[in-house]
């Protein structure tokens, strides 16, 4: 899709977030400024979370209570390297069931989401207002 203006794509979030159970991992993928804290936002406001939502860039990650599944938000800026990320203990998010994770800056630790079932979402700046968001969801079981 192609938002328009950080309201929409707030919205694409709210809408994506209102669909996702626990056990869920959402990896974001996109350079600085392509809307990723935005996307995230709006999840967090699908699944009931009414605190403020911003990026866990210093603390690496922010645990939330939304209506019923908490969320793990977590910003890979800081860890870019898959040792970092398993250091940081990453595996004991993704392996929550009772919780959603969002995972900004996926694209540094591809390795350790490359046999997750993932909903993996692109994120790209067009223009000022302007935000490409392509969203890709790849079964549990593969295509074996
Ligand atoms: P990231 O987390 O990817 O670094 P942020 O979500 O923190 O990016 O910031 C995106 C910035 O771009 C915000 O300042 C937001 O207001 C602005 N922006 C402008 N247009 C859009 C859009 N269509 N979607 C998302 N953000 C947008
Ligand atoms: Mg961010």
């Amino acid at each position: 899709m192609v938002s328009i203006n950080p309201e929409s794509t707030e919205t694409f979030g709210f809408q994506l977030g209102q669909k996702l159970n626990g056990g869920d991992i959402v990896a974001l993928h996109g350079d600085l400024g392509s809307g990723k804290t935005v996307l995230a936002r709006g999840i967090a406001r699908g699944l009931g979370v009414t605190e403020p939502v911003a990026s866990p860039t210093y603390t690496i990650v922010q645990e939330y209570t939304g209506r019923q599944w908490a969320l793990y938000h977590i910003d890979m800026y800081r860890i870019d390297t898959v040792e970092a990320a398993e250091a940081f203990g990453l595996e004991y998010y993704l392996s929550d069931q009772s919780a959603i994770v969002v995972v900004e800056w996926a694209e540094r630790i591809a390795p350790l989401l490359a046999d997750e079932n993932v909903i993996r979402v692109y994120l790209s700046h067009v223009e000022q207002d302007v935000r490409k968001i392509e969203m890709v969801t790849i079964p549990a079981s593969g295509a074996e």
